[in-house]
């Protein structure tokens, strides 16, 4: 069924990965959907460019595989998922030093056995956070009381020292922020997820993933170019003045123009990121690893091509770091010379590629932090994203789903499966 704006059940407005989400499930269940968006494609934050013949993401993200909604959602062969090696090399001032599941990677075991990385003490507290995480029901983890997460590692029992040198740099680079005051509930479903799945860039960049949500919606279910200026008594009126009427309206922007088109709602405050892009003539680490820096002068860097090769023209290697807060000379300045002792390499024939800066690039979960929060801000009015769940992807689409399913619901007068 292909949606005409007169007779639209429903308009979704934007058409990042849970508005998507959201259109997929309405247009499953028999209603006809149109999805605004405002740019000139869709995905929002999960963008991909091509730029001289690289892939370009808007802001470095890797895609993990066990998420529920990405495996209930995405054929993964479709993607052509390339893998990082489990774990993560952290920078210390012992050199670069290897920290993963010993049976995913033996490589680790070095580090570990030569209690390089982690005591005693912080091995014992590992193998249990990673067993109950890991193995534990999700509703366990959803009931536990919500601290940030530095409280609850310290009660878990490690060190401050292997939470400064290991935690504290790998999880800046998926808090976006880098003094662990994120919600101990939603680490605890990351870690989880990272256990239990595979840290992937699909080949053709992260744009992959929403391209391939959209290939689930009926032809001609998005219209670009069209930015929503306000929502009206019958549907929305665009920036270009157009009225397109519906039954009901879900508004799946990103926190702050959703703010702005349903004055009043209760939005948390954002992260801010910067990604750099550098060139070089060869990889400076051979492996498509992740590497964080125990100073947090980066959240963290990798080779990009040699993830996917495909992210670089044949003789040329992308490398992306990413950090807290907008560009600026300093910060380049920073990460140069980081660069160049983690990747131990001199970095003067480096090109920097470009640098992408997003605002409001995850939402900011301070304890307690819902994992979930209802879409139904008004009669005929709903409200998706990340920023009413969890930033992540998962976070995304499970909030679509919520606002597929709580539309469907007021529709219909039924109750709907979850899905
Ligand atoms: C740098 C960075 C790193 C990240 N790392 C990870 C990671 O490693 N793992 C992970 O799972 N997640 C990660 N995320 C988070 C993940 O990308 C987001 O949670 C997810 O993409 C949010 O999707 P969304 O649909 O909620 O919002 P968005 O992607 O922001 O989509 C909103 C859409 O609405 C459109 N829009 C806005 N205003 C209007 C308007 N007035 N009219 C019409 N359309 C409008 C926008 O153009 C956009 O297309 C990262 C994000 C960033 C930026």
């Amino acid at each position: 069924m292909s949606a005409t704006p007169e007779r639209t059940d429903v308009l979704v407005v934007g058409a990042g990965v849970a508005g998507l989400a959201c259109a997929r499930d309405l247009a499953a269940a028999g209603r006809s959907v149109l999805v605004v968006e405002a740019s000139d494609d869709v995905g929002g934050r999960m963008r991909s460019d091509r730029l001289d013949g690289f892939v370009v993401d808007r802001g470095f993200q890797v895609f993990n595989t066990s998420y529920p909604q990405v495996k209930r959602r995405l054929n993964l062969r479709d993607l052509r998922l390339r893998p990082f090696t489990p774990g993560v090399l952290t920078h210390t001032d012992h050199g670069r030093l290897r920290l993963t599941d010993p049976s995913r990677d033996a490589r680790s075991l070095t580090d570990l056995l030569r209690g390089r990385l982690a005591a005693p003490r912080d091995l014992l507290a590992l193998g249990t956070l990673s067993a109950r995480d890991m193995l534990g029901p999700t509703v366990l983890l959803r009931r536990a009381e919500d601290r940030t997460t530095r409280t609850a590692l310290a009660s878990a029992g490690f060190s401050e020292e292997f939470v400064e040198r290991f935690f504290r740099p790998f999880l800046s680079g998926i808090f976006l922020e880098d003094q662990l005051e994120t919600s101990s509930r939603f680490f605890h479903m990351v870690w989880r997820s990272m256990l239990r799945g595979t840290l992937c860039l699909p080949a053709d960049g992260i744009g992959a993933v929403p391209a391939a949500l959209v290939t689930a919606l009926p032809a001609g279910s998005v219209l670009l170019d069209t930015p929503v200026a306000l929502l009206t008594d019958d549907g929305v009126q665009t920036a270009h003045g157009d009225r397109l009427a519906a039954r009901a309206v879900v508004v799946a922007t990103g926190k702050g123009p959703a703010s702005a088109l349903l004055p009043g709602l209760d939005v948390p405050a954002g992260r801010v990121v910067t990604t750099y892009y550098h060139v070089a003539p060869r990889p400076p680490l051979a492996e498509p690893t992740l590497l964080t820096d125990a100073r947090l002068r980066f959240l963290n860097t990798c080779v990009l091509s040699e993830v996917a090769p495909t992210y670089a023209p044949a003789g040329h290697a992308l490398i992306a770091t990413s950090v807290l807060g907008e560009d600026n000379p300093q910060a380049r300045k920073t990460v140069t010379s980081a660069l160049e002792e983690v990747y131990e390499t001199d970095t003067a024939g480096w090109d920097l590629l470009t640098a992408r800066t997003v605002r409001d690039a995850l939402p900011a979960m301070p304890p307690p932090q819902p994992l979930s929060r209802t879409s139904r801000v008004a009669p005929g009015r709903y409200v998706c994203g990340d920023h009413r769940a969890t930033g992540s992807v998962q976070g995304a689409l499970a909030s679509g789903a919520r606002a597929a399913r709580e539309v469907l619901e007021d529709l219909t007068g039924r109750r709907h499966r979850r899905r």
